[in-house]
């Protein structure tokens, strides 16, 4: 196995183009269980720890464009108001040391249904930043997850970033795991608010071949807040909505029985998630009203 070592970004899409089977090798958490385990033997790896940009971050005034190898640990530590949804599912995610390393350029090069970032990603909304020496492309994030650890790169093509949606409303992230700490997800559910635009956003992860929006429930959601006027008088939702709201998430599940839990278990615990997740934040945005109104 070549070890190949750019030390720029200009290096090292070279390199990519020159061995198209290269694998990228960021934070090496799971590349470098594959090669433990013997699942993976690549002709070259392609350490990208000396591309200094690609662990950098920029907050801009709609997105912040998050460099591939950014840390969970720095996404919690210094994002966490631009990207709340995005730093609570960070949190979930291993353990501090892992945490130090992995990062959501990894998380998505792996393209794992149970992946934390996605879910989060999918809700804010984002778009990958791919480019190879043929220029630059950008993948919505909805786009990218092309089936189970697939997604939408070209062989020559590295991630340079992640320009995820500043939030512009709360934003919630929820796990179900068989413990605390150290546990892929069973399944997870990301949702997030979007005043501005008077729409809701979700995300399901470990729940489908690869992680998926719930968009007739946001359609079902957005029409219906809409309707009752909800993003102006701050109301309770209804519990008949919010019921409505998690079945339809539930529906828009495609689950499998494994090790970690049944299909009917999945898409119940879903469901449960979507509807809790939209009380919190829905509670959360009802907050932030009524301290702008007792402010004016
Ligand atoms: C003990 C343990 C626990 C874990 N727990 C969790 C968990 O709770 N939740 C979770 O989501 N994940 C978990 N993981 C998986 C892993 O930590 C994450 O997927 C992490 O985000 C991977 O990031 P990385 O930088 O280490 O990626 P790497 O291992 O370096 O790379 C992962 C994949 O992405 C590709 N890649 C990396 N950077 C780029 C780039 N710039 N362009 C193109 N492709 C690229 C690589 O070629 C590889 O295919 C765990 C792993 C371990 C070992």
């Amino acid at each position: 196995m070549d070890f190949l070592r750019p030390a720029s970004w200009e290096e090292a899409l070279a390199a990519k183009a020159a061995h198209p089977t290269a694998v990228p090798i960021a934070g090496g958490t799971d590349v470098m269980v594959e090669i433990n385990f013997d699942h993976r033997r690549p002709e070259y790896l392609l350490d990208l720890n000396r591309v200094g940009e690609l662990a950098a971050w920029e907050v801009g005034q709609d997105t912040v464009r998050l460099g591939a190898s950014v840390p969970y640990s720095a996404i919690m530590e210094h994002l966490r108001a631009e990207l709340p949804g995005l730093a609570l599912a960070s949190h979930t995610v291993a353990s501090p040391q892992i945490r130090n390393r992995g990062g959501v350029g990894g998380n998505l090069g792996t393209a794992s249904p149970a992946g934390d970032a996605h879910p989060a990603l999918l809700a804010a909304g984002a778009e990958v930043e791919a480019v190879s020496v043929r220029g630059t492309r950008m993948i919505p994030v909805d786009a990218f997850y092309t089936g189970v650890k697939r997604n939408a790169l070209a062989p020559d093509e590295l991630i340079r970033a992640v320009h995820v949606k500043k939030a512009d409303g709360p934003q919630q992230y929820s796990k179900v795991g068989t413990r605390n700490a150290m546990v892929i997800a069973v399944c997870a559910f990301g949702i997030a608010l979007h005043p501005e635009t008077r729409t809701v956003r979700t995300g399901i992860g470990s729940a489908a071949p690869t992680p998926v929006r719930a968009k007739e429930a946001e359609e079902f959601l957005n029409a219906a807040l809409e309707e009752g006027g909800f993003w102006e008088n701050g109301r309770i939702i209804t519990p008949s909505v919010a019921k409505r709201f998690a079945q339809l998430v539930a529906g828009a599940c495609n689950p499998i029985d494994d090790v970690r839990g049944t299909a009917a278990y999945r898409r119940h615990a879903v469901g449960i998630m979507a509807r809790r997740t939209l009380g919190w934040t829905w509670e959360q945005y009802r907050g932030t009203r009524r301290t702008l109104e007792g402010a004016a």
